[in-house]
């Protein structure tokens, strides 16, 4: 029999530096092989063979593997289902231990309850650290154990529990000499299990100064590159989130602020998991969705005759990023002017975004439909056109993802605001009133 090793199992945690899991594998006194699973259970869901973010995951898989030869070691890279591709590692491996790194996602959490399983049947430990965020599951709590609902007071008790402790950065690199050493004949081209290949520049994994000090001031105007774009990088942890933190700690309290929401997000759906699939609130799931598919189609592709609207789904269409605010309108006018159920709206942008996150954007788009955690009352809704009159005031933005607007070939708007919004609310009143009944 071979040696016994661990292995370190890269799910959304892609780096070597600051990584929780791959320091403590490192230390744990046996040889660490690095492995990344393309899990088919993902990648069937997937019906655009280009993905984006396959394509990213896939050239940081590359980046890796480089910097694991400079250790004499190599990145094991498998296709399959988490389940298949273990039962075959421990039949050909002598594994002792395995780590990885905590997911909060109900898929994840119940693959990873299925691993351990399988790995203790072997009688192989399964080892799990907190990595993506800076407080999970219950590290931010109200006095008597619950979750907060509410992100203000979960904000106020963030900041006070936070100390150097949480955002110190793991010395990974000091044990590299740990890592298995070993060469790979390569990591699968995507072709080989039916994705594409193709050029597209990623946002680049570096933290502005400029932007992070002035975040506050430009953060809500989409014509300005006012935001860190680091979304794609946090998302993948192709950055770590302490050492994001550790820099702009001192630097600017409102993007400490984002960082914070996104703890929130991902505690609520650890603690929620039903948000995943139903309104956080439950007299929500009472709406009369209209749900016209044609309307829904315009909304997609960027043709309800509201500027801003369509710009920002032109955005996403073309680059899979759109900005903060731009996400709040435009989920604010799927939901209350065309009525259409925001879980709509929440696939789509999953499927386009590249810095797609569950927790992020099922919250962010519960909180838009008002059913959400946080939520604005249901009779605050967005006037679209006042939006743009406040945020994009020069028009810069819609220009330039709308270059006819102004002309004849613009359309008409799908919808009339007033008209619309008086609707909202009768639909919007009728399900809140019909849950106090
Ligand atoms: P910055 O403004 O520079 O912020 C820095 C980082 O903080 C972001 O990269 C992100 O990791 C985090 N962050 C910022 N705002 C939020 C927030 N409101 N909630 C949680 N984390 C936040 N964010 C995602 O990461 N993935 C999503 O799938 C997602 N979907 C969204 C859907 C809707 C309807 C809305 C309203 C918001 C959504 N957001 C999502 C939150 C936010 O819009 C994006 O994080 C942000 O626009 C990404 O751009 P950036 O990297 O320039 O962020």
């Amino acid at each position: 029999m071979d040696d016994a090793i661990a292995v370190f199992w890269f799910r959304r945690d892609l780096r070597l530096d600051d990584n929780a899991g791959l320091y403590h594998a490192l230390k744990s006194g046996l040889p660490v092989l690095p492995l990344f699973i393309f899990d088919t259970n993902i990648l069937d869901e997937l019906e655009d063979k280009a993905d984006k973010r396959v394509l990213f995951i896939h050239q940081e898989l590359h980046r890796l593997d480089e910097q694991l030869r400079e250790y004499g070691s190599a990145l094991r890279v498998e296709v399959g289902t988490p389940v298949q591709v273990w039962r075959q590692l421990i039949e050909k491996l002598n594994i002792e231990k395995v780590f990885t790194n905590h997911d909060f996602e109900p898929y994840a959490i119940e693959r990873d309850a299925l691993i351990k399983e399988l790995l203790g049947e072997k009688g192989i430990s399964f080892h799990t650290y907190k990595d993506h965020v800076i407080f999970e599951k219950n590290e931010v709590v109200k006095e008597d154990g619950t979750p907060y609902t509410v992100f203000t007071p979960y904000s106020r008790k963030w900041k006070s529990k936070l100390s150097p402790f949480y955002y110190k950065s793991y010395p990974t690199l000091k044990y590299a000499h740990n890592f298995l050493k070993w060469s790979s004949s390569g990591i699968p081209a995507l072709e080989s299990f039916g994705f594409k290949t193709f050029s597209f520049t990623f946002p680049e994994r570096v933290v502005r100064h400029d932007v992070v000090v002035h975040y506050g001031e430009r953060r809500d105007f989409p014509a300005v590159n006012g935001t860190s774009r680091l979304g794609i990088h946090l998302r993948f942890g192709t950055l770590s989130v302490r050492k994001l933190l550790a820099y702009a700690l001192d630097k600017s309290p409102s993007f400490v602020n984002e960082l914070i929401w996104r703890d929130f997000y991902q505690m609520i759906l650890w603690h929620f998991p039903h948000v995943a699939h139903s309104a956080f609130r439950a007299e929500y799931n009472n709406i009369e969705w209209e749900n016209d598919t044609e309307k829904f189609m315009r909304w997609c592709n960027g043709q309800t005759g509201y500027p801003i609207v369509d710009a920002g789904m032109r955005e996403l269409n073309e680059t899979g990023y759109m900005h903060n605010r731009v996400r709040m309108i435009t989920a604010s006018f799927l939901t209350k002017h065309l009525l259409i159920d925001w879980r709509w709206g929440e696939a789509y942008f999953a499927a386009k975004l590249l810095d797609f996150d569950l927790a992020a954007n099922n919250g962010g788009w519960q909180w838009a439909a008002g059913s959400g955690t946080d939520a604005a009352p249901y009779f605050r809704i967005f006037n679209p056109s006042l939006q743009m009159q406040k945020f994009d005031p020069n028009a810069l933005y819609v220009k330039k993802w709308v270059p006819e607007w102004g002309t004849d070939r613009y359309v008409k708007p799908i919808v009339q605001h007033e008209v619309a919004r008086k609707k909202a609310l009768e639909v919007y009143s009728r399900a809140v009133r019909i849950e106090k009944e």
